[in-house]
């Protein structure tokens, strides 16, 4: 069972969590429960470091080491108070440390890798005094160095998963502050619908895209560990739970549509290099200093040329990169050779997921023509197995998002 940031935002809050574990320990199973830390509070320390580190040689560079030593704590703290929820309703629990199971990581201090996950002493305390463990999500340790590491935002998904992949767990529960995974954001389209299950790809896609529920991360592991992995909230009474969503192989969803999910991500920017030679060596030129400067490249659109000689690329940057990727691109000039830069960071990227778009033509086409029909212009489209995106001005995200919802069948009704 694990329990996000709001879930244990406050004693009562934990009371309340304390309740769903004791609901599945008289159901009879052996409980093992990650936490997040209180709701805000990893933000604050974050602030913390930064002010810290601010005004140093290194301005705002600072020892990742150090920031993992501030940021896991967080966590730490709501381990403590939960076990001490439970022991004192009577049940037997005590709390984990990433360093203490151990939780081994990579070095990449602040978005760690989890190598190896040591659950044994978990399993023998249920199996010797039926005690609960109250593990600390996000953190781990760096084994060669002996430091505390953190996993990246999000990660203490990640680091339920693995472990209920490390103790051979029938189940991931996620419990956070919405009911389950919906076809879209609900704060958009109030007609989303909650999915009763989705598949691993699919959740894969629409968390990658922009779906903020679970760390990508996590499913990843899920889905190559097959963890049953259920999306639910712990908002619900303990005592009358909900199910939640089930996140579960393809072949476990009986009634698959076409389309299950649309996600959308305001978090994107685009460039255009205008009249670029069209020779060989031009993208490489344009892609390598950006992937040396480690700046993901998404969509890439490259116009035919008419005249043969030059051509037009646009691609998209994440947004919180795209300041740094025009001065990359403005310094390579040269080597590159093109006529004028532009760029715009006022786009949105919508997509539509489906494992169900593998066995049918036409899904892209149809939303092409349903965008086209409100007037919605299409910047840039890039397709895959069981999803398409299209790049459009964010101030149609609604819209755009609506139009689709309704054109696939999605919308409750
Ligand atoms: N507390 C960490 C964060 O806010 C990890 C998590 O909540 O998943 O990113
Ligand atoms: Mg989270």
């Amino acid at each position: 069972m694990k329990f996000g940031g709001t879930s244990v935002a406050n004693i009562e809050r934990i009371r309340n969590v304390a309740g769903h574990v004791r609901r599945e320990v008289d159901a009879g199973h052996e409980i093992a429960v990650v936490v997040s830390a209180m709701s805000g509070k990893t933000n604050e320390l974050v602030s913390w470091v930064k002010e810290a580190a601010c005004g140093t040689r290194n301005g705002p560079v600072y020892d990742q080491r150090e920031y993992d030593t501030v940021v896991a704590s967080g966590e730490q703290v709501t381990s403590g108070l939960l076990a001490l929820v439970l022991q004192n309703e009577g049940l037997a629990a005590r709390s984990w440390q990433g360093w203490q199971l151990p939780v081994s990581t990579d070095g990449a201090h602040g978005a760690a890798r989890i190598a190896a996950i040591d659950g044994s002493a978990i399993v023998k305390a249920f199996e010797e005094r039926r005690e609960i463990a109250v593990v600390s999500g996000f953190q781990g340790i760096e084994p060669l160095t002996g430091r505390i590491s953190t996993l990246g935002r999000g990660g203490s998904d990640t680091s339920a998963v693995a472990l209920a992949a490390a103790i051979r767990a029938d189940r991931c529960d996620i419990y956070t502050d919405v009911d389950g995974v919906y076809t879209t954001d609900p704060r958009v389209v109030p007609k989303a619908r909650r999915l009763d299950r989705i598949a691993f790809e699919e959740m894969l896609e629409m968390a990658s895209l922009g779906a903020k529920v679970l760390q990508v991360r996590s499913v990843e592991l899920a889905m190559n560990h097959k963890i049953k992995t259920y999306v639910r909230s712990s908002f619900d009474d303990p005592a009358n739970p909900k199910p939640g969503t089930l996140i579960c192989d393809e072949e476990d969803i009986v009634e698959q549509e076409m389309v299950t999910g649309i996600a959308f991500s305001k978090d994107e920017a685009q460039i255009t290099l205008r009249r670029v030679a069209d020779k060989p060596g031009v993208a490489a030129a344009i892609f390598t200093p950006l992937a040396d400067a480690n700046i993901n490249v998404d969509m890439i659109i490259q116009v035919v040329s008419d005249d043969q000689l030059t051509t037009d690329i646009t691609f998209t940057v994440p947004a919180g990169e795209y300041e740094r990727a025009m001065v990359i691109l403005e310094k390579a000039r040269d080597t590159i050779g093109y006529a004028r830069i532009a760029g715009a960071d006022d786009v949105v990227k919508v997509s539509v997921v489906g494992v169900g778009m593998r066995s049918h033509a036409g899904v892209a086409a149809s939303a092409f023509r349903a965008l086209a029909q409100r007037g919605i212009n299409i910047r840039a489209i890039t397709t895959s197995e069981i999803k398409f995106s299209v790049l459009i001005d964010a101030a149609y995200t609604e819209l755009a998002v609506r139009t689709l919802h309704s054109l696939y069948g999605l919308d409750k009704s």
